[in-house]
């Protein structure tokens, strides 16, 4: 739309754990920059268990599917029992098959390094996340497993449970088809395939065939590589420098994220996308830290960031420049920071939430 004129329509999910506040404090900084926003609210999670009693309504996919943008706070996923991940079935239900996450160093985060700016694409719909999985103990997981067995040849102890990876042709190209076109559009040199393929010769080779098939298209115009997965990690702690733009399946895709976060300062200040053909959910890389919930201590930056992830995408390029440059500029002052921004992670002026998007807010004006 790229008008002031025309009021866009956006669903809005703040999610729990500390997902309110932080979502709460982008909203507001969104609004800030002028850009008119239609806000459509959309409870999952623990809200919506209290006020629906399902996890996910179907309401929720229904205002994403209308609205075709959406930016959502983290939301709790019980550990090894209890309802199957919301933001993976919101992934997979709205086939937001590319998950974007740039990791860019800003000026006044205290981190190991000087110069990182990576972005990591990770496959979003298949892989060991597929959420096939047979319980330990099960007659089908029995079976399943005599069946395994049979058909590989591969004997597996009788009390395991089992995980299903799928990885397909048609995901794996169109995910590095997405990682290319997007090295283009924004002026990158290189792409990295990261895989196991050496180990998982079938899932992660056909990955891995399908990453080579696709960078010949972009061959003159896009430099390309692969790398082992246990490999990436240690250059990535040692060289982060000499890459790019990483393409990945979905767990590993998970993993990295996490450590290039790290790479910058941590999951504080890491933005993220989730992007199909036709509509894009925005949301940080972090969790929803339950442990501060409620506390409005936490650090709004990767939502913000996720904000302007969303503009750009509205093409509202000059609101999101103003948003991340007002937000660069808070975190290099230092002052009104929240307490993982400061030297001293006990510092007594370190501020909340909400305070530190208020400062980014003035700085707009
Ligand atoms: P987490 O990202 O919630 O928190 C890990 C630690 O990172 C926190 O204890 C905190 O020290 C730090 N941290 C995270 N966000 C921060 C912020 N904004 N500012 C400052 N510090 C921050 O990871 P977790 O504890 O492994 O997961 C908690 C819950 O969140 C789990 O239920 C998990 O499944 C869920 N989760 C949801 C999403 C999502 O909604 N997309 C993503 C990851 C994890």
């Amino acid at each position: 739309m790229g008008s002031c004129e025309l009021s866009h329509k956006v669903t809005l999910i703040p999610g729990d754990g500390i997902g309110r506040e932080v979502s709460l404090a982008a909203q507001k900084c969104i609004d800030a920059t002028g850009v008119k926003i239609t806000w459509e609210e959309q409870l999952a999670g623990e809200e919506a268990i209290a006020k629906y009693g399902a996890v996910l309504p179907a309401q929720v996919l229904d205002s994403v599917r209308k609205n075709k943008v959406a930016i959502k706070g983290p939301i709790i996923t019980p550990v090894g029992k209890g309802f199957r991940s919301v933001n993976v079935q919101l992934r997979k239900a709205l086939d937001l098959y590319a998950c974007l996450r740039p990791c860019k160093l800003i000026k006044g985060v205290k981190t190991r390094y000087t110069n990182i700016d990576l972005v990591v694409v990770r496959e979003n719909t298949e892989d060991l996340y597929a959420g096939i999985e047979f319980s330990q103990g099960l007659k089908r997981t029995k079976d399943m497993i005599g069946y395994l067995e049979e058909q590989s040849g591969i004997s597996i102890k009788d009390d395991s449970a089992i995980g299903i990876k799928p990885i397909s042709i048609s995901a794996s190209k169109r995910i590095v088809k997405f990682a290319f076109d997007y090295a283009i559009k924004n002026n990158r040199k290189k792409v990295t395939a990261v895989h196991k393929a050496n180990i998982m010769k079938e899932t992660d080779g056909l990955f891995l065939r399908c990453a080579r098939e696709v960078a010949e298209q972009y061959k003159g115009r896009i430099e390309f590589e692969d790398r082992i997965v246990d490999n990436m990690c240690m250059q990535l702690v040692q060289k982060p420098e000499l890459y790019d733009v990483l393409v990945l399946p979905n767990l590993y895709g998970d993993i990295l994220s996490d450590l290039c976060a790290g790479l910058i300062g941590g999951l504080g200040i890491a933005p993220g996308a989730n992007i199909g053909d036709n509509m894009a959910l925005f949301e940080a890389v972090h969790g929803s830290a339950p442990k501060y919930a409620g506390t409005n201590k936490v650090n709004p930056t990767a939502m913000i960031l996720s904000g302007v992830l969303m503009l750009r995408y509205l093409k509202e390029e000059a609101a999101a420049d103003r948003l991340e440059k007002a937000t660069e500029e808070i975190i290099a002052e230092g002052k009104y920071v929240t307490y993982d921004l400061k030297k001293d992670r006990n510092d007594p002026t370190a501020v909340g939430t909400s305070q530190m998007a208020d400062a980014i807010i003035a700085k707009l004006k």
